[in-house]
């Protein structure tokens, strides 16, 4: 595969590296400290296009696609995992509409997400279902030409800020995955409400929080693709945008390996620069080749994405750089700690934030043991072909 980058993409990394060591970089450390929404670095993105790199022209992007919004998170996640997560939320809020949703739908939510004039987040996890999505039991009852939804989501990333948000209900209870429908929920539906919101150890500058729905009456207009036939929608959505948190994962590793390389360039014990350490430079070598490895993983998972391919039989490639390139951001940061030692610790460095940022990343959007289940039932069913 030629991994050479278009003009167009060079200049996607261009810009945003721009943006964000100019007007991201200097906040990074205010945000995570007060866990303020960055909205002038929303209007930021807004101004340079870069909340429709993944979207088509015709609907106000720039069609850079998947691996455009994924070399823009990239250099975003160098300098701030938050920031980064609000580029990202620009897909993971629209996948499934863009894929299943109606015309009209298109152009109010996803066209609107590029254009900055609506922004979304997705409603999954409840407080009793997370890997095992199935079991969700936010459910969704016929009410003439509208759904009632009554439920509670929790740990909604952009929750607080949202207009919309694409939530996974149960419109048949007790048949598993093939109960489920997607629906888009205004952020202004009578019966909705925006609940708690949480105390996290990172990514304070994107804050999580509840969705309860109460009998929340939502127009059957707003179901995404088909009644009970969203489970597919919803892993679409989950798979497509996995390669957008492994470049987050990605640009983590590059930004905290990168200071502390710099660190360990000026830092002296023994009479020299701790990088003349062998042993300091094995840590960094280690790390070197896993952002190298994850590097091509990621690209190559959002050009997936972008050939047409976020379905099961694809899953493996986008698990496998999701799993590497978040676990290879959780080393890097622990790395960057133990190479500034004492100072790794504290918070005039910002390595220690970016170990609390990391560790958010094997988490989200399936876990890295979820991910695992995932590549392990395509080699079984022999979907790698080594044959
Ligand atoms: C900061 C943050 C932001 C988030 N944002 C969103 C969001 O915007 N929208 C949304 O819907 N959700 C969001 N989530 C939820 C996230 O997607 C879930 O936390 C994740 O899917 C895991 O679910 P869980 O936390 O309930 O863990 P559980 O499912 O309870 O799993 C607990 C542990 O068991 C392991 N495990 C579970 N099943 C298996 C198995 N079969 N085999 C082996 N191991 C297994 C898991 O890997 C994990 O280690 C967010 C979470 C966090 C922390």
């Amino acid at each position: 595969m030629d991994f050479q980058l278009t003009d167009e993409h060079e200049l996607i990394r261009q810009t945003a590296r721009r943006i964000a060591r100019e007007v991201i970089a200097p906040r990074a450390a205010a945000l995570d400290e007060t866990g303020e929404y960055p909205e002038d670095i929303y209007q930021t993105f807004k101004e340079y296009g870069l909340l429709g790199l993944n979207f088509p022209e015709e609907y106000g992007g720039s069609g850079a696609g998947t691996l455009g919004l994924g070399l823009a998170v990239e250099e975003v996640a160098k300098v701030d995992n938050s920031c980064a997560l609000m580029l990202l939320l620009t897909k993971l809020s629209t996948s499934a509409i863009m894929r299943g949703g109606t015309e009209e739908q298109k152009r109010k939510y996803g066209q609107g997400t590029a254009l900055g004039e609506v922004r979304g987040a997705f409603g999954l996890t409840e407080p009793g279902a997370g890997s095992d999505s199935a079991q969700i039991r936010t459910k969704a009852v016929k009410d003439g030409d509208h759904y009632r939804l009554t439920g509670t989501k929790h740990w909604i990333s952009g929750g607080t800020v949202a207009d919309f948000y694409l939530v996974a209900a149960k419109t048949t209870p007790d048949a598993g995955s093939k109960g489920f429908t997607m629906f888009i929920v205004d952020r202004d539906t009578p019966g909705f409400r925006v609940g708690k919101t949480d105390r996290k150890m990172g990514v304070h500058g994107v804050p999580t929080c509840e969705l309860i729905f109460d009998e929340a009456k939502v127009p059957a207009a707003n179901i995404v693709g088909e009644v009970d036939k969203g489970f597919k929608l919803l892993m679409w959505n989950l798979n497509s945008v996995r390669p957008i948190v492994a470049a987050r994962g990605l640009g983590t590793a590059e930004g905290a390996i990168q200071y502390a390389v710099d660190y360990a360039k000026t830092r002296e014990t023994f009479g020299e620069p701790i990088i003349k350490h062998q042993a300091i430079q094995m840590m960094i070598a280690d790390v070197a080749m896993r952002i190298e490895a994850a590097r091509w993983l990621t690209y190559n998972a959002c050009l997936t994405v972008d050939a047409g391919h976020a379905d099961k039989e694809h899953a493996h490639i986008l698990s496998i750089a999701k799993a590497f390139a978040s676990e290879t951001a959780v080393q890097a940061a622990d790395t960057a700690v133990q190479i500034l030692g004492g100072n790794g610790y504290m918070m005039d460095h910002p390595v220690e934030r970016y170990y609390r940022d990391a560790r958010q990343l094997t988490i989200v959007e399936g876990t890295s043991q979820v991910q695992r289940l995932i590549i392990a039932r395509n080699v079984e069913e022999d979907v790698l072909n080594w044959r």
